[in-house]
């Protein structure tokens, strides 16, 4: 057991946060206002090296380990969830599912340049039909020779008129529910795609989210990803992934209310001393911290678990549940701190609220993370080794 980070992950951590702070804060309640970040800032996370920084280098990434990915996170998210969670789409959910389950064509193809943040990717499994109960989906892809014709649609994707590379899930056999599902690499390029940002998001409105359309796309069989058949399988590993950059990302965003709440706490007088001094606003301040540090434990432990190849979906179900549930009630407490200064646009708290409550909803639902729980506890759920397990690190 060691608590203490390497000076690599130390320094990652100053790169980040100096970035976040010159180059994301000074302008975000405007992108937040606007609906959208300058895209120049893409440029500058692959400059950074931020866009693969888990990923192999032989694949294009910087080779670090699973909990510098975690420390990205973090310090993305104490700017604005919206990095954190276009980091999440691209680097979770479909780089590192491309490291786990991709032919080593497919690596080259797909995960290089998007290690390299040359091409962006992302990850197309909700429907409007099928959130929670992923089967309920109904996109579909034939086999027709040596491709597939893929129908349906997708929404809530995080990225989808941004990035160039989609892992859609869709069933190839209906008949055999879970078994029947496959995944997909699919490209922005191809005939009969499209897609359509959803406007008046509550949330992290810096950040683009919305819906694909599949209508007859071509997809080469090459670019099914694992097995036919593999796909539920593979959304499941993805989301290990997805899940503990979001729960990283929660951290972040307790730091941004701790420090936004102390600030304010020293400058504020009430009945003759600095609200800070009241020991309810204290109290509030007191929660905030225990939940910092208890998530971020969980989360390092995730990580470690990752560095040493093993399953971590039990402990990554509960940092996410843990750490998203700590940051909603943190950022509503920073809220309350700051009265009725923090229910307007003058300071960043309100934003945090907003942006805190998506967490609690994407990739697994607040009460889908408890019923897992509740499952691992009865005995009734546990981690089994899968055909492909996710690189354990040091890389080779
Ligand atoms: C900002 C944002 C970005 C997103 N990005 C992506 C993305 O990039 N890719 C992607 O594929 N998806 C994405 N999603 C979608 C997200 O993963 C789904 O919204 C989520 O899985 C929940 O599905 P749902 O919204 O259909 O809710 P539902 O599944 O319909 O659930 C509705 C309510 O019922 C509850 N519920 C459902 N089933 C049960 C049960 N068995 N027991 C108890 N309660 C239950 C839920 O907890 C919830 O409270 C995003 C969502 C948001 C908000």
């Amino acid at each position: 057991m060691n608590f203490e980070f390497t000076e690599e992950q130390t320094l990652l951590r100053k790169t980040v946060r100096q970035f976040v702070d010159a180059e994301i804060i000074p302008y975000i309640a405007e992108w937040d206002a606007g609906g959208g970040f300058d895209p120049k800032i893409w440029k500058r996370l692959a400059e950074l090296g931020l866009m693969g920084v888990c990923v192999p280098e032989k694949y294009g990434g910087a080779g670090m380990d699973y909990n510098s990915l975690a420390i990205v996170c973090e310090e993305l998210e104490r700017g604005d969830t919206a990095f954190r969670t276009a980091v999440s789409v691209h680097t979770g959910l479909n780089s590192m599912t491309l490291m786990q389950w991709g032919t080593e064509e497919q690596k080259e193809k797909y995960l290089l340049p998007q290690a390299k943040g040359e091409k962006i990717g992302a990850f197309g499994l909700t429907e409007p039909g099928a959130g929670s109960d992923v089967a309920a989906m109904s996109s579909f892809a034939k086999r027709n020779g040596d491709h597939y014709i893929l129908n349906g649609q997708k929404t809530w994707i995080s990225l989808c008129d941004i990035a160039d590379h989609f892992l859609v899930f869709a069933y190839t056999d209906k008949e055999k529910a879970h078994h029947g599902i496959s995944a997909f690499i699919v490209e922005r390029e191809w005939a009969g795609f499209s897609s359509k940002a959803i406007k008046g998001k509550y949330g992290i409105r810096a950040g683009n989210t919305g819906e694909l359309f599949f209508e007859d796309v071509k997809v080469p069989a090459e670019n099914l990803l694992g097995e036919e058949g593999e796909g539920f399988k593979i959304a499941m590993s993805a989301l290990d992934n997805g899940r503990f950059t979001v729960a990283a990302g929660a951290v972040g965003l307790i730091q941004s209310c701790i420090e936004a709440s102390v600030k304010y706490c020293k400058e504020r007088e009430t009945f003759g001393k600095p609200i800070g001094e009241h020991q309810l606003v204290g109290q509030m301040l007191a929660k905030m911290e225990a939940g910092y540090e208890m998530s971020r434990l969980l989360v390092y432990r995730a990580g470690e678990l990752k560095n040493k190849g093993v399953r971590n979906t039990r402990e990554t179900s509960l940092a996410k549940w843990q750490a998203c549930d700590f940051a909603n009630k943190a950022a509503d407490d920073a809220v309350q701190i700051h009265g009725a200064y923090g229910y307007s646009d003058e300071y960043p708290v309100a934003r945090y609220l907003r942006n805190s409550k998506a967490p609690v909803i994407y990739e697994g639902t607040r009460e889908i993370h408890t019923m897992m729980q509740a499952d691992y506890v009865l005995g009734k759920r546990a981690d089994k080794k899968l055909r492909r397990m996710l690189q354990s690190w040091p890389f080779e």
